[in-house]
């Protein structure tokens, strides 16, 4: 075991990008790309060429294909994924790793197209033979309307005809999200989103229980991959696999499907969960079945208390020292840095280094 492991956040590289390379083509190029502008990058960082689509950067991921790394005290890197397996219950806590093995359960990732990715929906929670994919959007920008539902009231028949006549884009509603806007994308939600749209994503990870509910590449089916004119790769629309998707989450789940979408029903309000008067507070910004994602404004100080669950942590705005019971600062965090705060160290507290308060992500999946 390795000396004090720990004892301290584990602090994620922020290296873990894809793009054109990986078949991530509808990127925006390196030289426009906001992913690396944000991170205060050029191409010649990730040694790429100026016009090689960047269209996503991984934040924390435990992917089996593109994991995130972690930088250790030791300034030894390691892949989390294998540091997951390695110590699942320290990091993670014993619940945790019950419930989901040794896997996170979700990813956060920043999206940014430059052109529009396919119509999609994923099935609802108990789908006899597909696993759930729920994945959840905070608007970063936005210069074009996403797609979310349909803007009539439409049936499993009229969906049909209308894509074998070509016309089922015309059918979808486009929403025009502001900066800052939050959107849960459930089970059954017809949506895509297009060129344009800068989001962060948190969605749900495959974990041990995968395999009992199906195929994880069951999760994704796409309706449309015409999307804003683009030419739709073949054998990709799959119009039987979206019905099929679509009429168990309307008779099974009751899910208004195929209505004209409530924006409404959509949008997720944001909950106070805790508020010292002095400018610190805990908001609840999305809570899923799977997720629990809450932003943290940072003033002076935030005690986090006897958590039993390891949870990840993004610094969007600010910087904070990350600090155990008796005030020592385990590791300082500026803006862009991610962490996995390990199950075992159970007590921590944030405190503000700005004149400005900080704003952090904090999130898990939800035991
Ligand atoms: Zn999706």
């Amino acid at each position: 075991m390795r000396d004090n492991f720990f004892s301290v956040p584990l602090k994620i590289s922020n290296n873990n990008f894809r793009t054109g390379k990986h078949g991530y083509t509808w990127g925006v190029h390196a030289q426009n790309s906001y992913i690396l502008k944000t991170l205060g990058l050029t191409n010649k960082d990730l040694g790429i060429e100026p016009d090689e689509p960047v269209a996503e950067w991984w934040v924390v991921s435990d992917d089996v294909r593109f994991p995130s790394e972690v930088e250790l005290k030791d300034g030894k890197v390691v892949s989390l994924t294998n540091i997951l397996h390695e110590y699942p219950t320290e990091i993670l806590g014993e619940k945790h790793f019950q419930k989901y093995g040794a896997y996170l359960g979700s990813i956060l990732k920043l999206i940014d197209p430059a052109f529009s990715l396919s119509v999609q929906v994923h099935p609802a929670i108990g789908h006899p033979s597909r696993p759930p994919k729920p994945e959840v959007w905070l608007i970063e920008s936005s210069i074009a309307p996403l797609y979310l539902g349909f803007n009539q009231n439409l049936s499993g028949k009229k969906l049909e005809k209308i894509f074998q006549d070509g016309t089922l884009e015309s059918y979808l509603y486009e929403y025009m999200a502001k900066k800052g806007e939050r959107i849960c994308v459930d089970g059954g939600l017809v949506h895509a989103i297009r060129g344009g749209s800068t989001l962060w994503e948190w969605s749900y990870a495959p974990t041990k229980n995968d395999s009992k509910c199906g195929d994880i590449k069951k999760a994704t089916v796409s309706l449309w991959d015409r999307t804003d004119g683009k030419n739709p790769r073949k054998g990709k629309e799959d119009i039987n696999g979206s019905l099929d998707v679509l009429s168990d989450a309307h008779l099974r789940c009751n899910k208004n499907v195929y209505k004209l979408l409530s924006v409404p029903s959509v949008v997720s309000e944001s909950i106070k969960l805790y508020s010292d008067g002095s400018g610190n507070e805990i908001i609840q910004m999305f809570k899923t079945l799977e997720l629990v994602i809450n932003e943290l404004k940072v003033l002076s100080l935030i005690h986090l208390n006897d958590f039993e669950q390891g949870f990840q942590m993004f610094v969007k705005s600010g910087s904070v020292d990350v600090c155990d019971v008796s005030g020592k600062v385990l590791i300082s965090l500026k803006k862009n840095d991610a962490v996995l705060v390990p199950a075992s160290l159970k007590n921590i507290c944030i405190k503000n280094k700005g004149q400005l308060f900080s704003k952090i992500f904090v999130w898990n999946a939800v035991l």
